[in-house]
């Protein structure tokens, strides 16, 4: 059958108004760093510089420190809650109302389809924002005694594969509960926090409650172990996580640590096998694969193994890869060329140890980064590509025979973030909910997200729970407690 081909339809840049440099956000204003180092943020399609942002120092980071302590001190910590409540509203509204401006920055900076940026990130941005804003004056209610405190200035450093979501995801339980906030985003995705700054000062939030420093590793390092920070918050990989925990142990710091995943998304044969290869897709090459919860390792029961594949490589073959701000885009960009260079390496390895590599058909831009939807099949347990995050669009499928059988696989990695399970029978999906050790348990759907819901992990996925009521705990100090 002839198929109709796509016509491009890319999103505008227009409304979208990016400065040539930006400084870094201190006490409620643009500021330079006091040592004057910079560096380029690019579009990883194109390889095209964005701009031009800061790069903070240790004294730039006893600045932002100093400011946000100043805030909690003076203002912040002192406002009702239902005073903070409706900053937290006005940013939201604000997120919101320039969500499509936001969403091209994102697409833009990062490298994902505009499609995912719209629809997804910003959407639970602004979702994020508004729930949080609802909590905070109903913190005695939060199942942390009457009137829980909060802990002072949080220290804060997130990850590029979500940028704005994840800013959200720490910045909006941080003020609700009454904390001011020192925020380092990714060096290869300043864009969005710098816009969100300039949000802060449209919301008339006041100056120090939120202070965003750019930089890369020693920016973060130096935010987490300023000895002013009494709490600490980070996503990112689990080896900087635990270089991170050693770093704070014995400093009486909170900590949380959202880190890295290897998630099994498990077909039964009784499952709606159409809607599993969909979720299958969903898992693993949503944002590029660069997700941390993805469902990085299907395990199918051995009895639909063929269908599956044959079905699942059938679809992958329908998937667009390219420009991100094509609004029929399904595959973008890899976010930065080291990225790009470790998906790489853990391909090779699969090959080199005895997996078989199944490539989606589609020709790979000039310019820019990039991977095709990948598909290892022939892995065992024992393969790198099984056991280690490849954090990009390369999904390893595995087999099993019996529900105990999955169970084993499933849990036989250091990680514990996600896990999917496709099936028709409830009293299965709960049978293997319990035995599941992974945070998020997704039944006959994947990453699927809501500021409601409690999202972390067990194990070498980190400590400490983001989302819904439970994301408030790491903010607040109970009555009673230190
Ligand atoms: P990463 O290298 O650990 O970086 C994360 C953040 O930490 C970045 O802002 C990074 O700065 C900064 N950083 C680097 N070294 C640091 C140090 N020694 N001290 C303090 N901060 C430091 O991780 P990534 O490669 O950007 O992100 C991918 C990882 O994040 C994956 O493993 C993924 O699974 C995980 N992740 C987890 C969740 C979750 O909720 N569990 C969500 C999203 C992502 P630079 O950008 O300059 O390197
Ligand atoms: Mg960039």
């Amino acid at each position: 059958m002839a198929t109709l081909d796509y016509a491009p339809a890319p999103e505008s840049r227009a409304i979208l108004d990016l400065r040539s440099s930006y400084g870094l956000f201190i006490d409620g204003t643009f500021v330079d760093p006091l040592e004057g180092h910079g560096f380029k943020t690019v579009n990883p399609a194109t390889e095209e510089v964005l701009a031009e942002v800061a790069e903070a120092s240790a004294a730039d980071v006893d600045r932002a420190v100093a400011a946000a302590r100043r805030a909690y001190q003076q203002v912040w910590s002192r406002l009702p809650g239902r005073e903070r409540g409706k900053y937290l509203f006005r940013i939201a509204r604000l997120i919101a109302e320039r969500s499509r401006e936001l969403a091209v920055a994102e697409t833009l900076d990062n490298g994902k389809p505009i499609r995912e940026s719209r629809d997804v990130d910003l959407p639970l941005v602004a979702a994020h924002f508004f729930y949080y804003a609802g909590w905070a004056d109903k913190l005695g209610y939060a199942g942390l005694g009457t009137a829980p405190r909060p802990l002072g200035v949080a220290g804060q450093v997130i990850p590029w594969n979500f940028p704005l979501l994840m800013l959200a995801w720490k910045v909006a339980p941080a003020l609700a509960a009454g904390n001011t906030v020192v925020l380092k985003p990714a060096e290869t995705t300043p864009l969005t926090a710098l816009l969100f700054a300039e949000i802060c000062q449209q919301a008339d939030l006041p100056a120090g409650v939120v202070n965003i420093l750019t930089g890369a590793g020693p920016t973060g390092q130096a935010v987490l172990a300023h000895p002013d920070v009494d709490k600490v918050a980070f996503t990112g990989s689990t080896a900087v996580g635990r270089s991170i925990a050693a770093a704070v142990a014995g400093t009486g710091k909170r900590v949380t640590l959202e880190l890295g995943g290897k998630g099994a998304n498990i077909v039964f044969d009784d499952a709606p096998l159409d809607q599993a290869v969909e979720g299958i897709v969903n898992g693993i090459f949503f944002n590029q694969g660069h997700v941390c919860c993805a469902g990085s390792r299907l395990l199918v029961q051995e009895s639909v193994y063929q269908p599956v594949l044959d079905s699942l490589t059938r679809r992958l073959g329908t998937l667009r890869l390219g420009d991100p701000m094509d609004k029929n885009t399904d595959i973008g960009a890899i976010n930065s060329a080291e990225q790009l260079g470790r998906i790489r390496a853990l391909a090779e390895a699969g090959d080199a140890e005895g997996a078989t590599r199944w490539t989606a058909e589609c020709t790979l831009p000039s310019r820019g980064y990039w991977f095709p939807p990948t598909v290892f099949t022939g892995v065992t347990q024992a393969h790198r590509i099984a056991r280690e995050e490849i954090f990009g669009p390369v999904l390893s499928v595995l087999t099993f025979r019996t529900p105990d059988e999955a169970v084993a696989k499933a849990n036989n990695t250091p990680y514990g973030l996600s896990a999917g399970i496709w099936t028709e029978k409830g009293s299965r999906i709960l049978w293997m909910a319990q035995r599941l050790r992974a945070g998020v348990v997704w039944a006959n759907t994947f990453n699927r997200f809501d500021p409601t819901s409690p999202f972390g992990g067990y194990k070498e996925s980190g400590y400490g729970r983001e989302g819904g009521q439970h994301g408030l705990a790491p903010y607040l100090a109970s009555e009673g407690s230190q």
